[in-house]
């Protein structure tokens, strides 16, 4: 069991976590996607999962079940970056935490990690009388509305006010903000890789706390990275900020 085995290894993250893994020397067990074999001679996730050290699923959330079912069952720490996931997601996620080591994160770069900590000191510092909108923009391809890394800014503001993001979150305005609202906005087009802004508005001044994604790279260094952290660890559910001491 040597290397990183990646799933979704035919997509946009996939491709860059193949480039970047060759950039830095990490090895390589194998990549699937769809069934078929990307790279090395797995064509199925669980033949790639008793092969790999640890793997990285970057695909869709109605993989994920098959992606950590192949995990459990084989041993092997997992990686999800996959966004768009569901409570019922989450929960499998819990679940197949119990046996092997899990990372799931919605956005594996540094600038957005440390900012998601100097977002949550701001709304934490600044009260309720300022009030949080998060606007996004992602490529004309992106499936999910708001972006998973907008939830997650929008979840480290809500824990800075004391609140559940579920409780106060506006994703389709319409008509007047209501008060203590955290609200999302989400822009598509081209080609971009990620741009996200926070906004604190208060009477008369007004905080921007921002993060542009200039390419991939940066995810999928990050994801590689913490891929590596994640070998040998014990069971339980991890986050970007136990890899990066934040
Ligand atoms: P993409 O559409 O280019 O790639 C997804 C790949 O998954 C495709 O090649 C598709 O064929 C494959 N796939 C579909 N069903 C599969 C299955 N059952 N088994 C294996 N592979 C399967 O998308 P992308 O831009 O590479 O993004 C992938 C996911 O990663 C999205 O959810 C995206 O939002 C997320 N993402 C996360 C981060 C992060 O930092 N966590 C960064 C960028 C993108």
């Amino acid at each position: 069991m040597t290397g990183i085995g990646i799933l979704g290894a035919a997509g946009r993250m996939g491709k860059a976590i193949i480039a970047v893994a060759a950039e830095k020397g990490v090895a390589v067990a194998g990549g699937v996607d769809r069934g078929e074999a990307i790279v090395g001679p797995y064509a199925d996730a669980a033949a790639l999962a008793r092969a790999s050290a640890v793997l990285i699923d970057f695909s869709v959330p109605a993989a994920l079940a098959g992606h950590l079912d192949a995990a459990v069952a084989a041993g092997t720490p997992i990686l999800i970056g996959t966004t768009g996931l569901g409570s019922e997601d989450h929960a499998r996620i819990d679940r197949a935490a119990a046996s092997v080591a899990v990372l799931q994160s919605a956005n594996t770069s540094l600038g957005v990690n440390l900012l998601a900590s100097l977002v949550e000191q701001a709304a934490a510092r600044l009260g309720p009388d300022w009030d949080i909108e998060v606007v996004e923009m992602h490529h004309r391809h992106k499936v999910d509305a708001p972006s998973g890394t907008a939830l997650l800014l929008g979840a480290a503001a809500a824990k800075g006010r004391g609140v559940a993001l579920d409780a106060v979150a506006s994703t389709d305005r319409n008509g007047r903000r209501t008060e203590g609202a955290i609200g999302f906005a989400s822009l598509r087009g081209g080609s971009v890789a990620g741009d996200h802004m926070v906004v604190l508005a208060g009477e008369g001044e007004r905080i921007e706390l921002g993060h542009r994604a200039e390419s991939r790279a940066i995810f999928a260094r990050g994801a590689v990275a913490a891929a590596e952290w994640l070998i040998g660890r014990p069971a339980g559910r991890y986050t970007m900020n136990d890899v990066l001491g934040l």
